[in-house]
């Protein structure tokens, strides 16, 4: 990638910061993928730049979902591509699930270069450029999904998902997993297993979890979802960004 300091107190961000600008580089990631950025940065900062227990507990709920699962989707937009493509390649083959990409501000051209990037971190398939599936109540080109992809899932993993849409899916009946750094945000909200952590931590984590509990009963699985607190995971991520405690 580049010449940064691993010993620097902030390479995982310097880190984070140069793969969306290469993102944007490459046409993967839009400009306004550098305001979200900024955006989940000043929330990473805030909760220490780490895991929280409390994450880490939806990271695993969230991996039991995926294998009780019969059709996950991972949906993949321009900052999750340029941010994590080969880890969610790995958290794809791990609990068997489809990876589709789905942009908010969609352009044939993004779709296919987001398309391609996945390819070359080892995606034999991605989803999303037929767009013959769509989700009411969003304006058209927001509501479009592959039928055999998101359309057709009962479990969907939603990173960094705009809230109107997030709020669109879970109408549809669709148990969502949302990845957000920011626990007031309406997509992490809305969802069934919200994790509050950066991108970058949460996919390996997840694919960690899915892979130890591979093979586990499905009564073990649901137990450890049923266990799982949405609000109260929310409640904990706030409290650790307003105060510091864990
Ligand atoms: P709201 O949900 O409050 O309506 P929004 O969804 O419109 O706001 P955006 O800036 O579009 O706000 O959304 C980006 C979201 O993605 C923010 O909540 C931000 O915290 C989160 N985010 C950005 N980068 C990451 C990351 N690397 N890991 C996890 N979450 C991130
Ligand atoms: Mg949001």
């Amino acid at each position: 990638e580049i010449d940064l300091p691993e010993d620097h107190p902030r390479y995982a961000s310097l880190l984070t910061r140069h793969r969306i600008e290469a993102g944007v580089e490459k046409g993967i990631t839009s400009k306004q993928g550098l305001i979200a950025q900024g955006r989940g940065e000043a929330f990473d900062y805030l909760l220490g730049e780490q895991t929280i227990p409390s994450a880490d507990a939806a990271e695993r709920a969230a991996a039991a979902q995926l294998l009780l699962a019969d059709h996950p989707v991972l949906s993949v937009n321009g900052n999750v591509a340029a941010l994590v493509a080969p880890e969610i390649v790995a958290l794809a083959a791990a609990v068997d699930a489809d990876i589709e990409v789905n942009l908010f501000n969609r352009t044939e051209k993004r779709m296919e270069a987001i398309a391609a990037h996945l390819r070359e971190h080892g995606a034999d398939e991605v989803k999303g450029l037929t767009a013959d599936g769509r989700i009411p109540n969003l304006s058209h080109e927001r509501a479009k999904v592959d039928a055999d992809g998101i359309g057709a899932a009962d479990v969907v993993v939603v990173p960094l998902e705009d809230g109107d849409r997030a709020e669109a899916l879970a109408d549809l009946g669709k148990t969502e997993i949302v990845i957000d750094l920011n626990p007031l945000s309406r997509s992490a909200q809305t969802a069934a297993i919200p994790i509050v952590d950066n991108i970058i931590r949460a996919v390996p984590n997840m694919t960690a979890h899915a892979e130890e509990l591979h093979g586990s009963e499905s009564e073990t699985l649901h137990t450890i979802v049923d266990q799982f607190v949405g609000s109260d995971a929310l409640a904990a991520a706030e409290e650790a960004i307003r105060t510091g405690a864990q």
